[in-house]
């Protein structure tokens, strides 16, 4: 683990960084690393949405390719499955030997969408949590916990280089973690489908369903289902599954303890480690790949049954009443 006293900034005194792409990220980012002192300019294409608030927020704020062509270092955090096609129109020209291109997520080079020239340092840092967070923490004078990896050092310094920018975003105060485009990409594809985004909403809405069809209020279904989980997760987060256990009843523990693994079952976890491999494999990439040229057909149609749950309509109603959401 690298922490703000293993790292020197000094390595960036003379770089400019180039943060392409001022969404959920790119705006934490760049800000954080404008208010760390670090050289930074955002490259956005003119016209969209980001250029202005960038604008705003007193960064200079240029096309992609200008913004590629002047930097030392090329951070591109804009979404996953365009950054090939804007690394091939407008990025890979602006590259120079000895720059650095960096990254918050391995998918592109990891799965070979990017593919860059041998004489260019490759990177990335990566915060471990959603932008807004990134953005709020710092400013709270604390950060997020991140990753570092190196797929390749043609400098001989892009481990430093990589970290120092960790700093700059505040990520080192908390902690930042070593590992590789690799391990970063197949655990972070992982734990999103079966764990963090696909699991926990399948089970909620399992959960929810449930209590309904057998009659029960919905408000309370999802009181009970959705709401609580909050609560729950912030105890196993604040001091583990025992801090939960020491925080429910008895009851609770007895019956969550004896029940589960009715639920996930040694079936579930075959299913986990074939979505792994499929991961591994690059089964699920090319997937999302033939998605994308198609213009996300099934993302759009499944977003929409998404959106049609009586979970979500409840949901909303019970979170605008107290004020949760807008
Ligand atoms: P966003 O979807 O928030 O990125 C949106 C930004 O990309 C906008 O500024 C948008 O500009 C710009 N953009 C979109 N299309 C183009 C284009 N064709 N040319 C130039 N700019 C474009 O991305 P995220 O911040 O979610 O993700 C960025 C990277 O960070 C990804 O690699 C992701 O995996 C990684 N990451 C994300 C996390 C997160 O919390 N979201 C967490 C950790 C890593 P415009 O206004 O013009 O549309
Ligand atoms: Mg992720």
């Amino acid at each position: 683990m690298y922490y703000d006293k293993d790292v020197d900034t000094d390595v960036l005194k003379n770089k400019k960084i180039a943060v392409i792409g001022y969404g959920s990220q790119g705006m934490a980012q760049a800000r954080n690393m404008a208010d760390s002192g670090l050289n930074i300019v955002v490259g956005l294409r003119e016209g969209g949405k980001s250029w202005n608030v960038a604008k705003n927020d007193g960064l200079t704020v240029l096309s992609v390719e200008e913004a590629a062509k002047q930097a030392d270092i090329i951070h591109i955090l804009i979404p996953d499955e365009i950054q090939a096609k804007v690394y091939e129109q407008s990025i890979k020209d602006g590259l120079e030997e000895g720059n650095t291109l960096s990254f918050s997520h391995g998918y592109n080079i990891h799965f070979g969408y990017i593919k860059p020239p041998k004489n260019v340092n490759i990177s990335m840092i990566a915060p471990k949590g959603p932008g807004a967070m990134v953005r709020q923490t710092y400013e709270e004078g604390f950060g997020i916990p991140g990753l570092v990896a190196v797929e390749n050092d043609y400098s001989g310094n892009t481990l430093e280089l990589a970290l120092a920018m960790g700093k700059g975003v505040g990520l080192t105060r908390a902690g930042v973690l070593e590992t590789t485009f690799k391990e970063e990409t197949e655990t972070d594809l992982f734990g999103e489908q079966a764990v963090l985004c696909g699991g926990v909403t399948e089970l909620i809405k399992d959960g929810f369903e449930t209590l309904v069809e057998a009659g029960y209020q919905p408000e309370l279904a999802y009181f009970e289902t959705c709401h609580e989980l909050k609560l729950i997760v912030d105890l196993i987060y604040k001091n583990g599954f025992a801090g939960m256990w020491d925080n429910v009843s008895n009851t609770a523990e007895f019956g969550g303890l004896i029940r589960r693994e009715r639920l996930i079952t040694p079936d579930t976890k075959k299913e986990m480690k074939k979505i792994l491999e499929e991961i591994q494999k690059g089964e699920f990439a090319k997937e999302w790949a033939l998605e994308n040229q198609a213009g996300q057909p099934q993302l759009k149609r499944l977003r929409a049954i998404e959106g049609e749950l009586l979970i979500e309509k409840v949901g909303s109603k019970l979170r605008k009443l107290c004020g949760l959401q807008k």
